[in-house]
This record gives C-alpha cells, structure tokens and sequence, in this order.
C-alpha cells in the first residue's frame, strides 16, 4: 500500500522580486521591447517550454505523485504528453496562425486593402488549478507566447510539489525578462489582481471565478474563465451497457474523479440503473482488483479539506451500490456509486469533484432535459445513446460548454473544437488554434490610398448634405 505524505501547504515564493507590482512592471517594460512580436523569438520559446518538459520527465512524475498519488501513465497522458503534443502543434502552425488575415471585402471597398493583425495583448496572467498542474499551466502559456504576449505565471498551491518545480524550471529555460513564475496562495493571488494586465486566464472555480471576474473588471481586462459545475451524464437503453460503463467509469475514476469534465452524476431509467451497477462492478474489479487501496492505478485526494467534504455524502450508508470505503490518512476514497439518489440530497448541490457517482433515476430522455436544464450550464455533457433522434434532442434543447456523445472527457483532445465553459461553467475557449486567438487581439484594418479620382467618388459623405448628392 502507498502512503502519501501528509503535505505541507506553505507558500512558496521565488524570493526574486520584491512584490507583485515589481514583477508586473519588469513583465510590461519587457513586453514594451517589442521582443516577443517576432515569430522567431516566439518559435524559439515555445521549443524551450517543450525542451522543459521534454528534459524533466521524471522529475514532473515524482512532482505529479507526491501531490496526487498519480500513476506516471496517467501523468503521461492528462498533463505532461498532453502539454507536449499541444506545444508541438503549435509550433508546426504558428507561421499560418500569426499570417495577415484577409477577409472578403465589400464592393465599396474594391480599391482599398482589408486585413486583419494578429496583435498580442501584453501582459498575460495565467492562473492555474491543481487537478492537472501542467496541462492547465502549460496549454494556455504556450497559447499566449505563441501569439506574442508576456506571461506571469500563477500555479496553484494545491500541488506544491508541482508549483515549485515549474517555479525552479521556467526561468531555466524560457526568457528571463518575458516570463516569470509568481507563486502562492490566496493572498498572493489576490495581490496580483490588484495590478493591472492585459489577458486573465483563469482556471478554477465557479466561486473564486466570479472574484477574478470582479477583480479585472476594475481595468476592463478581457478574462478566459475556464470553471466547473457538474457535468451529467445521460444513458439510454439502447447502448451496449458494459462499454457504456466503461467509459463512464474511466472519466470518474481517473485522477481520483478530481477533473473538471469528470461525469458528475447519471440520469437514467431504474432499469438502465440496475445494468448499470451490474457491468460497474465486473469492470472496477478488473480495473483496480478487490482491494482498491492496494492498486497503483488509482489516485488520492488532494488535501484533507477536500477528502472531509466527500466523505459527508457517503454519511447515508443505504444507497451505496458499489464502494464507499475510505481512509483519511491517505485521503482515500473508493470509487462508490450511490442508487436512487434524491436531488435535494447534499451530493446534488456541487460540484462533486471525486470519486463518487450518484445516480438518479428518470422515466425518459424528456425528464433528463428537464433536469439538467434546471440547473446552472454545466462544463460538459455526455449523452450515451444509439438513437440519431434521441441525440439531436439532447443537443437541440440543452447548453453546456461541450459534448461528447458516447463518451466522456475524450472531447478534452481534439485540438481542432474549443474547450470552454458557459454560463457559471465559465467563458471563452482554447486548445490548438482556439488558444492562439484567445490571447490575440483581432486588430480589423481599412488601409485607402490618398488618390483623387477614389476621393471624388466618396465625396458624397462630406457636408454640406443633400439629397441630390445622394442619389448619384
Ligand atoms: P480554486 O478556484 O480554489 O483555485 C484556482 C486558483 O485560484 C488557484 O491558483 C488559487 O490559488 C486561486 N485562488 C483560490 N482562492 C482564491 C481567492 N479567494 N482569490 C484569488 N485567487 C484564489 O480551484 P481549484 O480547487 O484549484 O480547482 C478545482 C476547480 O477548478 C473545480 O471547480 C474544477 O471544476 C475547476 N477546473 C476547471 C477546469 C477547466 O478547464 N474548466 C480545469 C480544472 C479545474
């Protein structure tokens, strides 16, 4: 059996500046230079940032373990491949994304130029979770140097292991003066919103969203807001059960349930109900055995704080299908499925963010939508069905920040669909190019030449106005 051991969350601070406002103000002078508008200086960064991650493999599992208990495959694949690949995209298009644009333009215009600059808005704050420390870190960094902005960086000290790490790395590799790594907590944080920039990206939580939200309203600072909510989870009698639960499960069960986009709870008949739990309970065995707490496979929780809040809603020990063991001195908690769930129960009010699954039970696809659109817009939405009709009825008359239809999380990672939230999900998109334009100001240009005979023809605008005038 792994222990994890019990973290210390001190705050850690580089020690290089002396405030915030300092570092602010050494970004800004640093992107006045002009240095970070030029492709080549942002190709070149952007290959240190993949070389960083590149070169410290091992020592980002260690870090990735000694947060969350994470198996190294899964640190692979969720943050530290994941960062890579999406870097590497954006190297091999950069030239094509940052290129003029040029739109159609109107027959009026016929003489003159139209296009479309890619500006860079400047100072840029990265604010990052720490259910997936890199990825949430590294994707929307790699999105602002590629379309030439200054970066400070704010990794969450929820993973100090983590945090410390890109705290020591980012200055090692990347630009001393462009990009710099402030790292803290709360008051920290808060700090930091009180200075002025020129892009927030922020990942985290609804309520810490709205303080961020509030915080850059004093500049008018444009925000991405990229929040939780709970993501549900429709399933039909028509799917094949077992595969079906497969994938639900994976989305729960994976990094400990602790993501964003993890299946928050499932809609479906009592009977779907019942198949449901037969086929969970065949595959959680074959997945992590009978003795969860031994298994490398399967992750802890982040801090004691978040252990305490999930094991209040497995207080009802009568609806527990499948699971519900737990120990505090891990923070662990089995994957545990609770049955005819009732709404009003305290697991149905937030976002559950671990490794429980409630299920509520529903007559047909009709009452689902219902319910799901009686609640705030959820992050995602997974609909598990073989019926083209039952599909369209759920995209046509739901909102969410994304979908996957017959499974989850997957949509994660497709670089080529936006990855964002709506309403209290969040706002604003990135991933692949969605990144690039999230951090670049679409700067529309009209460019005319100062030649007589055009002048004559739009003379018509000048005073003084008359009808006549008009009608040639
Ligand atoms: P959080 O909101 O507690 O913290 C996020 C960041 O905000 C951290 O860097 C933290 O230092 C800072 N922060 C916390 N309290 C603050 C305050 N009062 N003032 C200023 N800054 C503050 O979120 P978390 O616990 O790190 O992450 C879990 C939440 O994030 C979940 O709701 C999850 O759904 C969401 N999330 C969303 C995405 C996404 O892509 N949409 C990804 C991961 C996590």
């Amino acid at each position: 059996a792994r222990r994890l051991k019990v973290k210390q969350q001190t705050n850690i601070r580089n020690g290089v500046y002396k405030n915030c406002a300092e570092v602010v103000t050494t970004t800004r002078n640093a992107f006045k230079s002009g240095k970070t508008k030029s492709l080549s200086f942002r190709k070149e960064q952007l290959k240190k940032l993949m070389q960083l991650l590149e070169d410290n493999v091992p020592e980002f599992e260690k870090s990735l373990y000694s947060d969350l208990g994470r198996h190294k495959q899964e640190s692979a694949l969720f943050d530290i491949e994941y960062s890579i690949f999406d870097i590497k995209k954006t190297i091999q298009n950069l030239s094509q994304w940052c290129a003029l644009e040029k739109p159609e333009k109107p027959l009026v215009n016929a003489l003159d130029s139209v296009y479309i600059y890619n500006d860079p808005y400047g100072v840029v704050l990265v604010i990052g979770a720490w259910n997936f420390p890199i990825n949430l870190v590294f994707v929307p960094v790699a999105g602002a140097i590629a379309a030439g902005n200054c970066v400070i960086i704010k990794p969450s000290e929820m993973a100090p292991a983590t945090a410390k790490l890109i705290a020591e790395l980012i200055p090692k590799y990347l630009d001393k003066e462009c990009y710099h790594v402030y790292t803290g907590g709360v008051p920290e944080t808060t700090q930091l919103l009180e200075q002025r920039f020129d892009y927030i990206f922020f990942t985290g939580s609804t309520a810490v969203g709205k303080i961020i939200h509030a915080a850059a309203n004093k500049y008018l600072t444009p925000v991405t807001l990229e929040l939780g909510g709970k993501s549900p989870v429709y399933v039909d009698d028509t799917v094949n059960i077992e595969i079906t639960a497969r994938r639900i499960l994976w989305g729960k069960c994976t990094n400990a349930g602790q993501i964003c986009i993890a299946p928050d709870y499932l809609l479906c008949t009592k009977d779907v109900q019942k198949d449901f739990i037969a086929a969970a309970a065949k595959i959680l065995n074959e997945w992590y055995g009978t003795n969860v707490k031994d298994s490398p496979c399967y992750s802890r929780l982040i801090s004691d704080k978040h252990y305490d809040r999930l094991v209040n809603f497995l207080k009802d020990k009568t609806n527990i299908a499948i699971g519900g063991k737990t120990d505090a001195n891990q923070r662990f908690i089995e994957p545990t499925i609770l049955v005819d769930v009732n709404p009003n129960d305290p697991v149905m009010q937030e976002e559950i963010f671990g490794p429980i699954l409630p299920i509520i039970t529903i007559d047909n696809p009709y009452q689902a939508i219902s319910f799901i659109n009686a609640r705030e817009k959820p992050l995602a939405l997974y609909v598990f069905t073989n019926d083209k009709g039952t599909k369209d009825l759920f995209l046509n008359n739901t909102s969410s920040g994304g979908v996957a239809i017959n499974d989850t999380i997957m949509h994660f990672s497709v670089d080529s669909i936006p990855f964002g939230g709506v309403g209290f999900s969040g706002m604003g998109g990135y991933h692949g190019k969605y990144s690039f334009d999230t951090f670049t100001h679409k700067k529309g240009i009209l460019e005319r030449n100062l030649q007589k005979l055009p002048e004559k023809a739009s003379s018509i605008r000048y005073p003084p106005y008359s009808e006549t005038k008009t009608k040639i």
